[in-house]
């Protein structure tokens, strides 16, 4: 990493938050709970999409692996970056245990641009926008990664009163599925804003879709309600 966290499109404290939590990543009982019951609905949303085997993929705040293990179990050769260190040895050390093969490097998604323009099938870049100051430049940044013609993916929460009242009522104050903290409501993105600005970056929209989690079940479903957790599927024109 060359450039220091103030100049980076970074929040420390952020940062901070998922670094004290890393160990626990891999625990699907634990804060990362949320992020294994969905990561079977978005490695198929992807897939049924972009068929991963053999792709070439960067996926941008992979954290812990979650989203780049199940996309390397799928045949596709992943580089996952991300500025947190804790993360990022904890993502490693699990490759022991898969036995899969990812490379994981320290980097955020601008500095990965400026190294390695065009140089993917596919990039993913899930439930991270909303921690960024800046999220408009991840998504160029993501653009510039990306091919012609390739494919980026995005997630994250939408910003209106059923988001407040299931990502940080429900989840951080009522159910305990993540800890308090967790998420700023204020860095909620809405459908609209995340398409303008991929607009904005030369991605063309293809499909959203929501991740809409059911309380009594305790179950995530894909489908068409975005008003909470969802994707966006988009391909960089050429
Ligand atoms: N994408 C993964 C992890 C999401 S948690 C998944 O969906 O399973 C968000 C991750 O984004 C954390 O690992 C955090 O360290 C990382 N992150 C936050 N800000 C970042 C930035 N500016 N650049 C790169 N990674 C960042």
């Amino acid at each position: 990493m060359n450039a220091t966290l103030d100049t980076l499109n970074a929040d420390p404290q952020e940062l901070a938050k998922f670094n004290a939590l890393a160990s626990r990543w891999w625990d699907t009982h634990s804060e990362f709970k949320p992020l294994h019951d969905i990561n079977p609905l978005r490695l198929d949303f992807i897939d049924q999409r972009v068929s991963l085997a053999g792709k070439l993929v960067l996926d941008v705040g992979c954290g812990g692996g979650i989203l780049a293990e199940g996309m390397a179990q799928r045949g596709a050769e992943v580089t996952g970056i991300d500025l947190g260190t804790a993360p990022l040895s904890v993502a490693k050390l699990h490759l022991f245990e898969s036995g899969l093969g990812v490379d994981y490097q320290q980097g955020s998604a601008e500095e990965w641009a400026r190294r390695y323009p065009a140089q993917f099938d596919l990039v993913t870049c899930l439930e991270m926008l909303e921690h960024v100051p800046d999220p408009a430049s991840v998504i160029n940044a993501c653009h510039t990664l990306v091919k012609p013609g390739g494919h980026v993916f995005f997630s994250t929460l939408n910003r209106n009163p059923k988001a407040y009242l299931f990502a940080i009522l429900g989840a951080e104050y009522l159910l305990h599925l993540l800890p308090k903290g967790t998420h700023d409501y204020a860095k909620f993105i809405r459908p609209s804003e995340l398409s303008a600005w991929a607009r904005a970056a030369g991605l063309e929209i293809q499909e959203l879709a929501g991740m809409s989690y059911q309380p009594f079940t305790q179950t995530y479903h894909l489908g068409q309600d975005v008003s909470v957790n969802y994707l966006v599927h988009c391909t960089r024109m050429c």
